[in-house]
């Protein structure tokens, strides 16, 4: 049986793992990750693990006697170099790991703020565990907050640390909230109930430096005016880790290439999650997706294929942010639709946007809304799409669907 060593353990590596051990894999299984302890999931980092609602033993995705049960090996390492010749992977401390079968679950690393001052004292970052524990501590005494990026990150740490009554100020590059994931109205809704909550919303913000001596102390725009800070997060987006694979002389292209099934051109080398590029049945071109279901979709696909079938990758995919009281979900990508049509009360706070691409509908976007997203995934899995002309008060997309698809 196939030795399978997994490279990166964050979501789609520990969940290559366990799908591979819950399908009847056999070989071993080696996940290799470089931060201490057990995976754990990233979503409440920004939440209420942030705010202290969630203790950090319950971040964990499984517990280290799940490990020992499945025989998944832990190691905590940085893989440097792959070997494809020799199928081994060269860790930083000069381990080697030989393997038959190799994925790399590498996922992403922050975009860096590329201006003066960005390394200062209280200008922190996002992702870890470790930074959401430095952000705790620096949150206690802070009195202005800065937020550099208006995406999910941010908006869902300035929610958090709004909500603890602190004073926030989101600056965002473009001139809309989550500009890259959803359409106009639900950017509108956002900018709206971010501000009801006393947070400040710049557009077309550009930061050109970070004041301070060794402690942050401001943050420069573009017209001269410096706003003060004594904590700045910043979530400006991020890159895919692909160096490992184009060393290893892998295709790679804003992610690391692979076909419907998850393999690169190496067929002993797969990736999956947040790295991967692939080409998409819900996309016009090839796709690269940040998110929780892409990962698991993707391991899960990946796992059924080194365990006997094969089955090309088809998960729709959906996303969620929870910002105060406000649900949103997203069904489908809506990134490029020409028509999107507002169905419900977004003054009431729950009201989906049906996006359209050509008269066809590609994406909804819920805000409390759980039961139109259920119905969207279920009628874009079926393939189907909807009559604009439907969309009508009154209209009931949950039952629409539970009778065509
Ligand atoms: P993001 O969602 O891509 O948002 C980054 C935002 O920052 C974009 O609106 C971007 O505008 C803006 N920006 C870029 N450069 C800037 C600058 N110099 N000054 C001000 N604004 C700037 O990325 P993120 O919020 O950093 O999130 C990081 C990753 O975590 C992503 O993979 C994200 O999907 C994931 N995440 C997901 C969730 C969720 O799904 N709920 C929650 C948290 C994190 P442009 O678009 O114009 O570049």
């Amino acid at each position: 049986m196939t030795d399978v060593v997994i490279v990166g353990a964050g979501q789609a590596g520990f969940q290559v793992a366990a799908s591979l051990r819950e399908k009847g894999h056999q070989g071993r299984v080696v996940l290799v990750g470089d931060e201490p302890g057990v995976p754990y999931q990233r979503p409440p980092l920004s939440k209420a693990y942030l705010s202290g609602a969630l203790p950090g033993e319950r971040l964990a995705l499984r517990p280290q006697t799940f490990y020992d049960k499945h025989g998944i090996e832990l190691v905590c390492g940085r893989a440097v170099g792959i070997d494809r010749d020799r199928c081994r992977v060269a860790l930083a401390d000069e381990r080697e790991l030989e393997y038959g079968h190799l994925v790399l679950t590498t996922g992403t690393r922050n975009r860096e703020l590329p201006v003066p001052g960005a390394k200062l004292d209280g200008v922190l970052g996002l992702r870890t565990r470790a930074d959401a524990d430095a952000l705790r501590e620096r949150i206690d005494g802070a009195r202005n907050v800065v937020v550099i990026g208006g995406g999910f990150i941010g908006l869902e740490f300035a929610a958090s640390v709004a909500k603890l009554g602190l004073s926030v100020t989101v600056l965002e590059a473009s001139d809309r909230l989550m500009r890259r994931a959803v359409s106009p109205a639900v950017s509108a809704h956002y900018r709206e109930l971010h501000e009801r909550r006393g947070t400040r919303v710049l557009f077309g913000a550009s930061v050109v430096a970070l004041h301070g001596g060794h402690e942050v102390t401001g943050v420069e725009l573009a017209d001269g005016s410096v706003l003060p800070a004594d904590l700045v997060v910043v979530g400006i987006g991020v890159v895919p880790n692909t160096e490992l694979a184009a060393d290893a002389g892998l295709a790679v292209d804003d992610g690391i290439v692979v076909d419907e099934q998850m393999s690169t051109s190496d067929l002993r080398v797969s990736a999956v999650g947040d790295c991967a590029v692939y080409p998409s049945r819900h996309a016009r071109g090839p796709l690269r997706l940040e998110s929780v279901q892409n990962a698991v979709d993707h391991a899960r696909c990946l796992a059924t294929r080194l365990t006997g079938t094969a089955e090309p990758y088809a998960s729709v995919p959906w996303f969620w942010s929870n910002q105060f009281d406000a649900r949103l979900q997203i069904a489908g990508l809506g990134t490029d639709h020409d028509e999107a049509i507002v169905h419900g009360d977004p003054d009431a706070g729950s009201f989906s946007v049906f996006c359209f691409r050509a008269g066809r509908l590609v994406c909804v976007e819920s805000v409390n809304r759980t039961p139109d997203h259920m119905a969207a995934r279920k009628l874009f899995t079926a393939g189907g799409s909807l009559d604009r002309e439907l969309l009508a008060p009154g209209f009931d997309f949950r039952q629409h669907v539970a009778a065509v698809a």
